[in-house]
């Protein structure tokens, strides 16, 4: 109706997942005799045990502290006793040294990561222009929505190493990246999204280096990592340094309704992003924080991410990996090794028709993926790889799995079969 912004006409346009969101809006509104399966989803399952976490300690919360956190401003950092919390949490848990100074509070991850990559990226003061790098490809789609620019994130190919007769692994080699002058930041999901591949320590801490020399922050996107909600299925430590901007979110343990990021990280980057959500919210809702601070300090929000969520996670990948053999024997498929997250990521190797015609078809069959070339910032155009992957939300029912997976694996094996 209006004229709008250039920056307003890039914030309408449809990112990739955002597009297939509204398809399955468009898709399941209409009267269909056959139930449609939707294996896209971010969105983590409900787990009972955490809602009656979070409901009991709502129920418990004093009401003058209630009346605290919804009925007054408070610090655009974050709510104090949470801070004070959680950085003692982290504290015991990793031996490091942090206060509250070095922790902000956002209204969810996605506005933290929205703070950081503009912080580092895009038109800088002196009239040069600077990207964030993702060391690894495929990545978070998220990232990409939330640039001002369309050029202001760059990738990195990965090597593709097959570790199985039906398992791969992408592995990237931190000596071999280019960061070039304008690159203001480096970043990369742990474990990640789509691939649940947890970078290894060691690899991360060569990262970390390389960040240090550029003189640019490494950004770790924590959103399914430790402490919390702790779906790695393998080792991992989590790192914190002066050059690694560690993020949060408490979505994928039960509250994504409640809006909580969290960035670890030097105090003058606190400062700068503190700034920047105080000029954009004032600051983030506080009554999550307050039951959350609850949680981190009886211990109960780790027993149930480490008894339950993580178990359960883990069982669906498993089970995805038993339907795949049972459906697509005698087919190329791998699906990358899964060592945490929320996702399983499957590549058809040859496959003869693209992602987005196998998402297509699979979309007739009434079963939703995420195509995964939406998953290839930059690289989409330039390698077949990032044309015969798909990603598998892990946060089906198990008869949604089942079902969702013989559909989908039909339409794999046609599609092999033209051939
Ligand atoms: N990072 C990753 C890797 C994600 O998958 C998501 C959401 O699914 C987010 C960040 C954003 O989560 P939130 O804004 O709910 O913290």
């Amino acid at each position: 109706r209006y004229p709008l912004s250039a920056l307003g006409q890039k914030m309408l346009r449809l990112t990739g997942v955002r597009e297939i969101m509204r398809d399955i809006e468009t898709a399941t509104a209409a009267p269909s005799a056959r139930p449609w399966i939707n294996l896209s989803a971010g969105n983590p399952l409900v787990v009972p045990e955490l809602e009656r976490l979070w409901h009991g300690i709502a129920r418990r919360l004093p009401s003058a502290e209630f009346g605290e956190v919804i009925g007054r401003y408070g610090s655009s950092r974050g709510y104090g006793p949470f801070l004070d919390t959680l950085a003692a949490d982290l504290n015991v848990r990793y031996g490091w040294n942090i206060s509250p100074r070095n922790l902000l509070v956002t209204p969810g991850s996605q506005t933290l990561f929205f703070i950081l990559i503009n912080l580092f990226a895009g038109a800088m003061s002196d009239g040069s222009r600077r990207r964030v790098l993702l060391p690894m490809s495929p990545e978070y789609t998220g990232y990409e929505g939330v640039t001002l620019d369309a050029d202001t994130l760059a990738s990195t190919r990965p090597a593709v190493e097959t570790d199985g007769a039906h398992t791969f692994r992408y592995r990237i080699d931190p000596h071999d990246l280019v960061i070039g002058e304008d690159v203001g930041a480096l970043l990369i999901s742990r474990p990640g999204n789509p691939t649940g591949m947890v970078i290894p320590d060691a690899a991360l801490e060569q990262l970390a280096g390389r960040a240090a020399q550029a003189q640019v922050p490494l950004i770790v996107d924590s959103a399914y990592g430790l402490p919390y909600p702790a779906l790695n299925r393998v080792a991992m430590r989590p790192l914190f340094d002066s050059h690694v901007v560690h993020c949060m979110s408490f979505s994928k343990a039960g509250l994504p309704g409640a809006r909580i990021g969290v960035a670890v990280a030097d105090e003058a980057v606190i400062e700068a992003a503190l700034s920047f959500l105080s000029n954009m919210n004032i600051h983030a809702p506080r009554l999550g924080q307050a039951l959350v601070a609850q949680a981190i300090h009886d211990g109960s929000l780790d027993a149930v991410c480490r008894t339950v969520v993580g178990p359960l996670y883990a069982a669906k990948a498993q089970r995805l990996q038993a339907l795949l053999r049972e459906h697509l024997d005698g087919l190329p498929w791998r699906l990358h090794s899964t060592d945490g997250g929320l996702f399983g990521w499957l590549w058809l190797e040859d496959l003869p028709i693209d992602d987005l015609t196998l998402y297509a078809r699979a979309k007739a069959a009434h079963v939703f993926v995420v195509p995964g070339s939406f998953f290839f910032v930059g690289l989409r155009g330039q390698w077949r790889h990032a044309r015969e992957c798909l990603r598998v939300s892990l946060t089906a029912s198990d008869a949604d799995l089942d079902e969702g997976v013989r559909r989908l694996a039909g339409v794999i094996r046609a599609a092999y079969d033209e051939t």
